[in-house]
């Protein structure tokens, strides 16, 4: 069991983004979470939303989507209606950072939310690469 989990986790290493790997400024903030009954509380959300430098509304929709499930936002944690181990909130606060947060071009966290010519786009700050924002579904 823990072997395999060891082996998850270094298949998902694998598959990051080169410049993710080596970048020495910024790493994906990690979930501190607790299951109470059949829930999972997030405890640092709004920490993670700002080392994401991402409004926490957003960061928390993709979520919800991402795991199918309801939650609530509340203050500073989440509140998810489901028992979920921590690897798994992980995986997808790694899979937003690389959705909303990296540049594809430059791998760096350094880009906004803009629009060009009415178009919703994420933009670079370092490289100037953008690509179309893709909305959560
Ligand atoms: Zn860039």
């Amino acid at each position: 069991m823990e072997y395999n989990y060891v082996k998850l986790l270094d298949r998902a290493w694998e598959h990051l983004p080169e410049g993710l790997k080596s970048h020495d400024r910024f790493s994906i903030p990690q979930a501190n979470t607790f299951i109470e009954g059949n829930q999972t509380i997030i405890k640092n959300f709004s920490e993670i939303a700002d080392l994401l430098g991402r409004d926490p509304k957003h960061v928390f929709t993709f979520l919800l989507k991402e795991l199918a499930a309801p939650g609530t936002l509340d203050g500073s944690r989440v509140v998810i209606q489901r028992a979920l181990r921590k690897h798994v909130i992980d995986q997808k606060i790694e899979a937003y950072a690389v959705e909303y947060v990296l540049c594809q071009e430059c791998k760096k966290p350094d880009t906004k939310f803009t629009e060009l010519e009415g178009q919703r786009i994420i933009k670079c700050a370092a490289c100037g690469g953008w690509r179309p924002l893709r909305k959560i579904k």
